[in-house]
């Protein structure tokens, strides 16, 4: 029964980003099965995923295939490392499909447990490859206010959330921040444009400031995901690419939400015109069907690496061959059913145009979309683009809980509501992911009227 099952939920189990009192009091949603974009819970409830899980679930729930795949490994090769010159050929097959698919010279794959983890070895990586050139002192990795990188130290160093910084020991030393993108709450007076341009140039600012000898690299996801769908205004990501030029810093790209068909091609970097030395994957990779993630980097990257002493890094399940296998066999199908074709061209066009036009709703002001990941700002004055007077995510929880009660699953960021479904949604799944949606909005305004 649900009730015996919430209580030794909330009497054992520690959940991530919960809040520890809401659980006890409430318990929590326990979800039982999933299929497409469909997830059932514990009362029988269907409830429309429009998360994909955490941003992950881009093939959808339930695909057989991936379970096959993963059980004939395990019944071949469950576990081998790849540390100390050993390999094996799930791992070599990824890697190899990934250089393929990466653009430009990232043709050389490390492979990690989560996104996390990938995004510490990349502080690491790049460190050690400052070290091989002979440049020891570039440290310092400059990110963005408001951006998410994963939650272990490094990870969430490189992150902006302040809320993480607050609760101690971060960031680590010689990690930076600068502003975020984020025209709609920050642009103040200046057009999107001359915004998108100054939030850039801070970034040589920084450099500046820092001390551009001691500046090892930038890291930014091509459109931050948990930070609330900040889509950059189009100046932005060309005056960055510009900047970490003129300086020599490397560029990684957090592609743990965007990649594998996200924004409508395989990687945000394609679709937002960036190009980085490396690129952060994870979610995407596998479907979020096993953990997995991986560093892709340029052919310097790795020539410089491995013409140093050996990189002293590494995770026991670094290209675990089951997550490895399972991983081809998502790409296998992402590729095969042509889904990322299909977004492009057919759903997220179809979505784009149903999710933009909720900014006629008296509580929605700017409502973005790049692909298959959106927002709408919540807000009492569209004109002025201003905030509400509650605290910060007070109606954003009002309207997640309509969400919730009209079984549609919609994060919100402060006052932002996100979306970021199964690339494999169907166009009937969409008209009724936007009735739930507008509906739980109606609730929300009429809860926050009264
Ligand atoms: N980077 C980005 C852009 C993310 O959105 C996330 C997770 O949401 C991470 C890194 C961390 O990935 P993981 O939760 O797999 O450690």
């Amino acid at each position: 029964p649900t009730a015996e099952l919430q209580a030794l939920d909330a009497a054992h189990h520690m959940h991530p980003f919960t809040d520890g009192d809401a659980l006890n009091k409430k318990g929590a949603r326990i979800i039982t099965r999933a299929k497409g974009v469909w997830l059932t819970d514990s009362e029988g409830n269907e409830i429309l995923d429009g998360m994909a899980g955490l941003w992950c679930m881009n093939i959808g729930y339930g695909r057989e295939e991936l379970a096959e795949v993963a059980a004939r490994q395990m019944r071949q090769l469950p576990f081998y490392n790849t540390f100390f010159q050993t390999s094996h050929i799930p791992a070599i097959a990824l890697a190899k499909k990934l250089a393929e698919l990466a653009p430009g010279n990232l043709n050389h794959v490390f492979f990690n447990g989560s996104g996390s983890d990938s995004n510490d070895t990349n502080i690491r990586m790049v460190r050690h490859y400052w070290n091989v050139k002979e440049q020891p002192e570039r440290t310092v990795i400059i990110s963005r206010w408001n951006g998410y990188h994963g939650s272990t130290i490094g990870a969430a160093s490189l992150g902006g959330m302040k809320g993480m910084h607050k609760q101690g020991g971060l960031p680590i030393p010689d990690i930076v921040h600068i502003d975020q993108p984020d025209w709609w709450s920050e642009g103040g007076d200046m057009t999107p444009e001359e915004f998108g341009l100054a939030r850039a140039q801070e970034l040589e600012a920084k450099i500046l400031e820092v001390g551009p000898e001691k500046v090892a690299a930038f890291i930014g996801e091509p459109i931050q995901g948990a930070g609330g769908v900040i889509v950059a205004p189009e100046t932005y990501w060309p005056e960055i690419q510009r900047i970490v030029k003129k300086y020599g810093i490397l560029l990684i790209a957090d592609e743990v939400i965007c990649g594998f068909g996200r924004t409508g091609n395989w990687f945000g970097c394609q679709t937002l015109g960036i190009e980085p030395d490396i690129m952060t994957v994870a979610k995407g990779l596998t479907s979020g069907y096993i953990p997995m993630g991986a560093s892709i980097v340029s052919d310097e990257v790795a020539k410089v690496i491995n013409a140093g002493d050996e990189f002293a890094h590494g995770y026991t399940y670094s290209g675990h061959p089951v997550a490895a296998a399972v991983a081809l066999e998502n790409l296998r199908i992402l590729e095969e059913d042509g889904v990322i074709d299909r977004v492009r061209s057919e759903i997220a066009p179809y979505l784009k145009a149903k999710w933009e036009s909720l900014s006629d709703h008296p509580m929605v002001g700017e409502a973005k979309i790049v692909g298959m990941m959106g927002s709408i700002a919540l807000t009492p004055n569209k004109a002025k683009r201003a905030a509400f007077a509650a605290k910060s995510g007070t109606i954003g929880l009002i309207t997640r809980e309509r969400c919730f009660a009209n079984n549609l699953v919609m994060r919100h960021v402060g006052d932002r509501m996100i979306i970021s479904p199964p690339l494999t949604i169907t166009k009937a799944e969409i008209d009724e992911l936007m009735v739930r949606a507008r509906k739980s909005l109606d609730e929300a305004y009429e809860k926050i009227k009264a």
